[in-house]
């Protein structure tokens, strides 16, 4: 027989376990937020995990002063800051330095990200990510992670082998200069596209931790605004992959689609794959959207189980004597572990005969004031019987 707890437990691809996973992985949510939305992360702070990443983007309109207190902000709220380098746009070897250093030691920064940034035409010495890696400043200020960025969607310039190359090089310089790498991509609005460039990933053999960026909540007008900004393709086809309904343009759209879609296709061969919200709708909105996620996931889980538990035809029977589950089949002279009444099939409607069968001249009745009374429906038996388990209880 059996035991009960191992059918309460669903199985290990079961619908209730694909509802754990998608809770388990919009609970591992990482965001990110610019210097000036800092007010609108402490107002949500509570609603997000204690030590989770929040990128710090490089923006223009941005300078070293406010992105170092946004990184001192998101370290006092408990979470772990990632300010992005954007090499191109850094004037100097020192201003690097000094960054970095202030980053380290003020706000306990240890992790960034680098990316080459948006300008043609490098403001100081770091054309590209890979010369801030090997700048060798990173370490020495004591960073111990370094995210570069994936592109699932493409690259604008550079072809996909190039792409590919590009970032196994950088993952293993940051390797041998003692960090360990991270990637992030950039958002896309199409899930299989991300599992696609996922499998390619892992099939060369990177198995660093990534951060999918997925678009937040937003409405689609900002969505197509945002991916116009940041040179994402988001044709119409994509975009309803990703769940906008196109004869309501004028709507907003969450990301409910893509993140089912996507947890439906990862597997353990994905490793370490966690989403990287942006939130294009403000913080407030993304943090509504995972905590409605979350909710959902937890539901169907619940739904799931309690299926599983009604569709459950051979559950244990009660012992007529002490009324455990214990036993597999009624009235087949089973003998009940817990009491150690004989099964003949004597129930209430005889429960005060003595049938003189296996039970001898003990009547149900009897039997079962003597498991109240001593724990065992004879006395002689007593040696014999154990306690029941939790999943045995009536
Ligand atoms: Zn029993």
């Amino acid at each position: 027989m059996s035991g009960a707890i191992g059918r309460l437990r669903p199985p290990p691809s079961g619908p209730a376990d694909r509802a754990q996973r998608a809770q388990a992985f919009v609970s591992a949510v990482s965001l990110e937020v610019s210097a000036k939305a800092m007010p609108a992360l402490r107002a949500e702070a509570a609603r997000m995990a204690q030590g989770a990443t929040i990128s710090i983007p490089y923006l223009p309109s941005e300078d070293d002063t406010a992105r170092l207190a946004a990184a001192r902000t998101v370290r006092e709220l408990g979470f772990e800051p990632m300010p992005h380098l954007s090499a191109r746009r850094i004037g100097s070897r020192a201003a690097l330095e000094h960054f970095i250093d202030r980053a380290v030691i003020d706000a306990g920064v240890e992790r960034c990200l680098v990316i080459a940034g948006d300008l043609s035409k490098p403001a100081g010495p770091f054309a590209d990510s890979a010369s801030i890696i090997e700048s060798g400043v990173l370490e020495r200020a004591g960073i111990k992670v370094v995210g570069v960025g994936g592109h699932p969607q493409g690259h604008p310039v550079m072809t996909s082998a190039d792409r590919w190359r590009v970032l196994e090089r950088k993952c293993q310089r940051i390797e041998a200069r003692g960090m360990a790498p991270l990637v992030i991509t950039q958002f896309a609005f199409d899930a299989d596209v991300v599992l696609t460039w996922l499998n390619e990933l892992r099939a060369r053999g990177i198995t660093h931790p990534v951060l999918v960026g997925i678009p937040g909540p937003a409405s689609i007008a900002r969505l197509v605004r945002y991916a116009a900004m940041c040179g994402v393709s988001a044709s119409t086809s994509m975009l309803s992959r990703y769940g906008v309904s196109l004869g309501r343009l004028l709507g907003s759209a969450g990301p409910d689609v893509f993140v089912d879609r996507l947890v439906d296709g990862l597997t353990e061969a994905h490793g370490q794959v966690s989403p990287h919200l942006f939130p294009f709708g403000g913080i407030a909105q993304s943090m509504e959207w995972v905590e409605h996620y979350r909710m959902r996931a937890g539901d169907e889980c619940l739904a799931q189980m309690s299926v599983q538990l009604v569709q459950t035809p051979d559950l244990p029977l009660r012992c007529p004597c002490c009324g455990h589950r214990t036993l597999d089949e009624r009235g087949t002279f089973r003998i009940c572990a817990v009491c150690f009444w004989e099964d003949d099939g004597q129930d209430d409607y005889d429960a005060d005969v003595v049938r003189d069968g296996p039970n001898g001249c003990l009547s149900l009745t009897q039997g079962r004031a003597n498991y109240k009374a001593f724990g065992a429906s004879q006395m002689k038996d007593l040696p014999y019987v154990r306690l029941p388990f939790p999943h045995e209880l009536p």
